[in-house]
């Protein structure tokens, strides 16, 4: 996408946006855009997501089994859902879809309270420096159900630094999930973002490249599965092995 080109609003037009893009009339001060990813990025839960699907799975539909073979890591919980019910051949119902989800949010809360649930390494300073940039606005750009980012970033007091985000209600894939926190980027701070302003952070090679998609700059940090070698293979504008140096990733950002 051209260094210039405007990512805000443009998209999916004809749906119910014009509402939004009216506000790109109005022009304020909010001129870079940082999209966050929540597992591996912000936090780590301790396995709490992967035990409150196992557990899920074993109170909804009575079976008892692992997703060992099945990749959480980057992809969205719609995605998932799915998965697990190939996996033990359950029907691919959007009945059970959302049974199984309803059950994977009931355990989550108590599987996030475990000693090794933990915010990642810097992520507290630096949400707390780009909070006092008045330029910058912070949303979220993750695979979690809305509900559940909810959920886990509230029970590390994070969740409050956010105003909007993409989730996999909006989307089972991942890279459809740009555009949609773009959208809502625009219609909450009433302004467009230069495609050179978007940055994405997240920890798998599925955040660069949902990044990459929407023309944005990608921020890989190395706090998840993944190698700070897997990552720069898939080419990101940076990449990190962990946050905690806040005026390396600043100076990146602005
Ligand atoms: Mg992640």
């Amino acid at each position: 996408m051209g260094k210039h080109t405007s990512l805000a609003c443009s998209r999916n037009r004809g749906t119910n946006l014009a509402a939004d893009c009216e506000s790109r009339r109005h022009p304020t001060h909010v001129k870079t855009l940082v999209l966050w990813d929540i597992d591996g990025t912000l936090i780590s839960s301790g396995g709490a997501g992967e035990r409150a699907l196992v557990a899920a799975l074993r109170d909804e539909f009575g079976i008892v089994g692992n997703l060992e073979d099945i990749e959480l890591a980057g992809r969205t919980d719609h995605w998932i859902a799915r998965k697990v019910l190939a996996k033990f051949a359950l029907p691919d119902t959007t009945e059970n879809v959302s049974r199984y989800l309803d059950g994977y949010l009931r355990w989550l809360p108590g599987e996030l309270d475990n000693p090794e649930a933990r915010t990642l390494p810097g992520v507290r300073a630096l949400l707390g420096a780009l909070e006092e940039r008045r330029n910058v606005a912070q949303g979220l750009l993750t695979g979690n159900l809305r509900h559940g980012a909810e959920i886990k970033l509230s029970h590390h007091r994070l969740w409050a630094h956010f105003q909007f985000g993409a989730f996999a209600d909006d989307s089972e894939t991942r890279n459809e999930l740009g555009p949609h926190a773009v959208r809502r980027a625009c219609a909450h701070h009433s302004v467009e973002f230069a495609a050179d302003r978007v940055f994405v952070i997240g920890d798998t090679p599925h955040d660069v490249a949902c990044g990459k998609i929407i023309g944005a700059h990608t921020i890989a940090v190395a706090t998840g599965r993944s190698t700070v070698e897997e990552l720069q293979a898939c080419g990101p504008s940076a990449t990190f092995a962990d946050l905690s140096d806040t005026s390396a990733v600043l100076r990146v950002l602005t």
